[in-house]
């Protein structure tokens, strides 16, 4: 029955298509002609094929990219990430996999261009686990500023700093600071946020800085097949808070005298509920932050009136 069935479908698929070739020249002929009748300027035929643009930076054509840049309105993104240990049982990419999953989702909804794989940050704390590159302050800092000049020279006028990684959360700044030393004709906005602070599945874990939790959870999303969470209790992630000092004084070595196995927290406790509350979180908070740098029309402004008083600073009135 069944063989009879698919051999009637065929011969009614042949009827079909001598029927279309009989009809193709006027079918041909009708086609021409409306597109004749409705001949686009080359513009809006780059605007409509526009719909389609890649948000990633690699996988734009150059004339692609250019239309990217106006689509954006000059903004761009910048994931950034890291390689180091995450606990006993996630990958030494997590942050960077995880900030690009926010982004690129983010930059899907509101469109921005979004610069590839990132990951030149701060990670000398954990120079003594398998896998982490650690670069040095000075190429960190030269790196970055020439990434950001690069973006800045192809159309990103303003770029958007997207931190996957939290040992980053001092260069960041600093690095955003460091540009007003001398003239840009770009803005440099940071993004800071990876974790909302309430709300969504209650937690199990109290401690929760790095690869327990909520990062196993948000793994749980973006690559569900890199997260191992049977081994996530084969270290400890507990805080030994071996260091006797106020709150208020800083060392560098604080992380390393509280977590030295580069777990803090118990990614066992981990559910995907979580993940998928918190990835939306992030993604939405990137969303609303790339919007609000496409609305800001004063910091490149004052900026510039910035560098400009600063090359005479006595003529400057209060
Ligand atoms: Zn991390």
């Amino acid at each position: 029955m069944v063989g009879s069935r698919a051999r009637i479908r065929r011969g009614e698929k042949f009827a079909m298509l001598t029927n279309c070739r009989r009809g193709a020249f006027s079918v041909l002929s009708i086609l021409a002609l409306s597109s004749v009748l409705n001949a686009q300027p080359a513009s809006e035929q780059a605007a409509a094929s526009a719909d389609k643009l890649s948000v990633h930076w690699e996988e734009l054509t150059a004339s692609d990219f250019r239309e990217g840049i106006r689509r954006s309105q000059g903004t761009c993104l910048l994931p950034f990430g890291i390689l180091e240990k995450h606990g006993p049982h996630l990958p030494l990419g997590t942050d960077l996999l995880d900030v690009r999953y926010a982004a690129l989702h983010a930059a899907e909804e509101e469109y921005a261009v979004v610069f590839p794989e990132y990951y030149f940050g701060q990670i000398a704390e954990a120079r003594h686990e398998p896998g982490t590159m650690s670069y040095s302050r000075n190429l960190q800092l030269a790196l970055l500023q020439e990434t950001t000049d690069e973006m800045a020279r192809n159309g990103c006028k303003k770029v958007l700093i997207v931190n996957g990684h939290g040992g980053n959360e001092h260069l960041l700044p600093y690095f955003a600071q460091s540009q007003l030393d001398k003239p840009h004709d770009y803005v440099v906005y940071v993004f800071d946020e990876r974790t909302p602070q309430h709300g969504g599945p209650a937690k199990k874990t109290t401690i929760d800085m790095h690869a327990g939790e909520s990062e196993t959870s948000k793994m749980m999303i973006s690559r569900p097949d890199l997260v191992h969470p049977d081994r996530a209790t084969n270290e400890s992630g507990a805080d030994q808070a071996r260091q006797k000092l106020p709150e208020d004084v800083y060392t560098g070595i604080w992380w390393y005298t509280r977590f030295p196995f580069h777990y803090s927290g118990d990614g066992s406790a981990a559910t995907k509920e979580l993940g998928e509350y918190q990835m939306k979180w992030w993604i939405d908070s990137v969303v609303t932050a790339i919007r609000a740098v496409k609305a800001d029309d004063v910091s490149l402004k004052l900026q510039n009136e910035f560098y400009e008083k600063s090359t005479h600073p006595l003529d400057t009135q209060p």
